[in-house]
């Protein structure tokens, strides 16, 4: 009986095979002030791999990416999400007003989240009016608050990095000529232009031998310097930390709802699966 059950139990396990991505039970861990809603959206494969993170909320397309690659391969990993109100900026409500925050630029100390929330234009971005008019006591509780926020998102993605998960790839969508390849060159100690590919899809690498082996695979790479400005960005955090992390950008169209997104996802699932070939 036991015999047969066990048996039971491997056909089914080779006839169903692994859950799929969105079978996959979200665990969300809270954030910041509960009652903002703030979360991190975490789905765990089982099996130690890239530790895939979707900082900006708006980002639809990066999300789809990593779904369709657990859904056509085997899914290794663990992918974690910012969730709020689906805008690429996050928020914490004090003295009865929201201050936003860009959820890339937390992972440095106090004085670098303070400059980045100030350098925040007050500007519309997807129906939402960002920071206006800070006095200095509210910029300096904004710095404070978005510090610790900060500090668990780190901390999370270290308990993963623990338990052997890695190396930290980050999934991100850009819009139309904003971020890319080429403009990436301030910021990177050297760059790979592939022929006919859109310069608005690339990766952006801490590690030499990442660089060699995508440039090789015909993707457009941005190789970070070892000591690039501090800018409260997580590709700054891990260079620091001397870890392996890969960013990878790909176009969408901004300010759309998950459904309605359009976007690069074709080529963004197979820059994902090109990760795959890499040791
Ligand atoms: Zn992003």
């Amino acid at each position: 009986m036991r015999r047969r059950s066990l048996l039971a139990l491997v056909m089914g396990e080779l006839l169903v095979g692994p859950p799929p991505a969105h079978a996959l039970p979200v665990e969300e861990h809270s954030i910041g002030n509960p009652a903002d809603g703030l979360r991190l959206a975490i789905r765990d494969s089982g099996r130690p791999g890239p530790l895939y993170f979707v900082p900006h909320d708006n980002e639809n397309i990066a999300v789809r990416a990593v779904e369709r690659l657990w859904r056509t391969e085997r899914p290794v990993g663990v992918l974690v999400e910012v969730r709020q109100i689906g805008n690429r900026y996050i928020y914490q409500r004090f003295a009865g007003r929201r201050f936003y925050a860009d959820p890339n630029r937390l992972y440095d100390g106090r004085a670098v989240v303070k400059a980045q929330i100030e350098a925040l234009p007050p500007v519309w971005a997807c129906g939402t009016v960002l920071n206006q008019r800070l006095g200095d006591g509210e910029l300096a509780d904004a710095a404070a608050r978005f510090e610790r926020i900060g500090k668990q998102i780190l901390r999370e993605l270290s308990h993963w990095l623990r338990r052997g998960y890695g190396p930290l790839v980050a999934v991100h969508n850009n819009t139309e000529g904003e971020f890319a390849v080429d403009n990436a060159e301030g910021t990177a100690g050297r760059i790979h232009r592939a022929a006919g590919v859109d310069t608005d899809d690339f990766f952006l690498v801490t590690h030499g031998h990442d660089f060699e082996a995508l440039g090789r695979l015909g993707y457009n790479v941005a190789l970070q310097p070892p000591h690039p400005t501090a800018d409260g960005s997580l590709s700054v955090w891990a260079a620091r930390h001397r870890l392996r992390y890969i960013n990878v950008e790909a176009q969408h169209r901004d300010c759309l709802d998950y459904t309605r997104s359009e976007g690069h996802l074709d080529y963004q699932f197979q820059m994902l699966r090109a990760l795959y070939s890499l040791r």
